[in-house]
C-alpha cells in the first residue's frame, strides 16, 4: 500500500506551500512572530484547524487554544496516534520551528485518507500554542494541558503589559475552566510524535537529511555572582587586586572546559555583566549566567560538581567571593526506545542511503510533557547552518519531504505492529 503514498519530492513541495499559507499569520508585519494567545495565533490556530478537516480530520480548537483534530481508526477503543508541535513562534522566528511538525501531521492524515488507507487506531494532530516562552512566564503550558499536568496558578501569569493570562485566553476563545477537561486518559496515546528542525547544526555536519532524538537533555541554569575589590585601574599593582573580572573569565574558561569533557554535553555563558562597568576602573563584582546540558542526569551532576569545585578554587584563588544561585533545573526526558526503532523502521523504508542517525535534542520540546504520559518520540530535520530561532532559518524542500515520508512509513510500521 506504500506505493499508493505520495513521493517524498510531492510531500516537500505540500509542506512549503503550506508553511507559505500558515506563515502568513504574524503579530508583526514583515516578520514571523506569533505569540501565544496573539490575534495572529488565532487567525493561525483557524487556519490549521481549516486545513485539519480539509485532511479528513474532525478538527477544534481547545479550552487552552491548541488545535486538535482526529481521525477514527478502524478498532474501537484502540488508543491513538497523536502527530504533534506548536505553532507559537519567538519573535522574528523562523519559518520550521513547531509549523513544520504540525503542517507534517496534517499533510500525513490527508495522505493516508488520499490513499484509502485507514488505520488500527484513532489518528490526531495537535497544534500547541504555548512552546517558546516569550509571551508569558510559562513554558508548554499546553501541552501539560494535554498531559494533565497544568498548574492553575499558571492562569495568574500576566505579560509584559500587565495582561492575564486566564483573560488573553477567553479574548482568544479558549475556556480557563475546561483545562482540567483536556487531560488525557492513561494508556490513551498509543504513540507520539514530533517531527522539528533540529536547531543545530549535527544532521548538516553528517549529510543526513533526518535523524532520530535520543533524549531530551537534562539542563541546569545558575546565576553567579562574583564579588571582589573595586579600585583604580592606574594606580591598584596587578598583585594587589581582586578583579572579579578576570575571575569570573577564569570560570568561563573552566565550564568551556568541563563541557568539553563530556560527551555531548554543552556549557554557555550568556550573560556576564562586571560592575560598575567603567574603563579606568578595576571591576568590584561581575554577575554571569551559566547553563549546562547534557543527555543524562548524571553527566549533569557530575558537571555541577566540577563546576562548584573548579570556580571555587578559582575564587580561593583570586581571593574573590563566590556565590552560585541555581534557578532552574529539567531532568533528561529520554524518547521512547520502541518509537525511536519505529522511527528507524520508517527511516529504512524510505530510503536505503538513508542512516538512522540517533542524537540528543539540546532544546525542550512539546515531546517532554507528553512523554509524562505516553511513549513520545521525536524526529529531527536537518538545519541549515544550525540557525534556529531566526529569520535566517532554514532547511530544504527535499529534506522536509523525506521527514514526512519517514513520519508515514512509520505510523504505517505501527499499524502493522498493531495488527
Ligand atoms: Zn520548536
Amino acid at each position: 500500500m506504500t506505493q499508493m503514498l505520495p513521493s517524498a519530492a510531492v510531500l516537500g513541495a505540500r509542506a512549503f506551500a503550506a508553511l507559505a499559507g500558515l506563515n502568513r499569520f504574524s503579530d508583526e508585519p514583515g516578520k514571523l512572530t506569533r505569540l501565544y494567545l496573539s490575534p495572529a495565533h488565532k487567525q493561525a490556530a483557524e487556519w490549521v484547524k481549516g486545513a485539519m478537516e480539509v485532511a479528513g480530520l474532525t478538527a477544534s480548537i481547545d479550552a487552552a487554544g491548541s488545535v486538535q483534530g482526529r481521525r477514527e481508526g478502524t478498532v474501537p477503543g484502540a488508543p491513538a496516534v497523536l502527530i504533534g508541535s506548536h505553532i507559537d513562534t519567538v519573535k522574528d522566528a523562523g519559518r520550521f520551528d513547531g509549523n513544520l511538525g504540525v503542517v507534517a501531521g496534517i499533510l500525513a492524515a490527508q495522505a493516508l485518507r488520499d490513499a484509502g488507507i485507514s488505520l488500527p487506531f484513532p489518528l490526531e494532530v495537535v497544534a500547541f500554542g504555548d512552546e517558546e516562552n516569550v509571551r508569558f512566564p510559562t513554558h508548554l503550558s499546553t501541552s501539560e494541558a494535554l498531559a494533565g499536568h497544568y498548574d492553575p496558578t499558571w492562569l495568574d501569569a500576566r505579560d509584559a503589559e500587565g495582561v492575564k493570562l486566564s483573560d488573553a485566553l477567553v479574548a482568544f476563545g479558549g475556556n480557563p475552566a475546561g483545562i482540567p477537561a483536556l487531560a488525557r486518559k492513561p494508556g490513551s496515546i498509543r504513540a507520539y510524535l514530533e517531527l522539528h528542525i533540529e536547531q543545530g547544526p549535527v544532521l548538516e555536519a553528517e549529510n543526513e537529511p533526518v535523524g532520530i532524538v535520543t533524549t531530551i537533555n537534562a539542563q541546569s541554569r545558575a546565576r553567579v555572582r562574583v564579588s571582589g575589590e573595586a579600585g583604580h585601574a592606574g594606580t591598584v599593582p596587578m598583585a594587589l587586586r581582586k578583579d572579579a573580572l578576570t575571575a569570573a573569565a577564569e570560570m568561563a574558561l573552566a565550564l568551556e572546559e568541563i563541557a568539553s569533557g563530556h560527551e555531548l554535553a554543552v556549557g554557555t555563558v550568556g550573560v556576564f555583566r562586571p560592575h560598575p562597568g567603567a574603563t579606568n576602573v578595576v571591576p568590584g563584582a561581575v554577575e554571569f549566567t551559566i547553563d549546562y546540558r547534557a543527555p543524562r542526569n548524571e553527566t549533569l551532576a557530575a558537571m555541577e560538581a566540577a563546576i562548584r569545585a573548579r570556580f571555587g578554587e578559582i575564587a580561593a584563588r583570586r581571593g574573590v567571593g563566590l556565590d552560585i544561585a541555581p534557578y532552574a533545573r529539567a531532568a533528561a526526558v529520554p524518547m521512547d526506545a520502541g518509537l525511536q526503532d519505529a522511527f528507524a523502521t520508517g527511516i529504512s523504508r524510505t530510503g536505503s542511503n538513508l542512516a538512522a542517525r540517533r542524537l540528543p535534542s539540546g532544546a525542550g520540546h512539546d515531546a517532554m510533557t507528553v512523554a509524562a504520559i505516553a511513549p513520545a518520540a521525536m524526529l529531527f530535520v536537518r538545519n541549515e547552518k544550525g540557525i534556529s530561532h531566526s529569520p535566517l532559518e532554514n532547511m530544504t524542500e527535499a529534506d522536509a519531504g523525506i521527514a514526512i515520508r519517514v513520519l508515514l512509513e512509520t505510523i504505517l510500521a505501527l499499524a502493522e505492529a498493531a495488527k
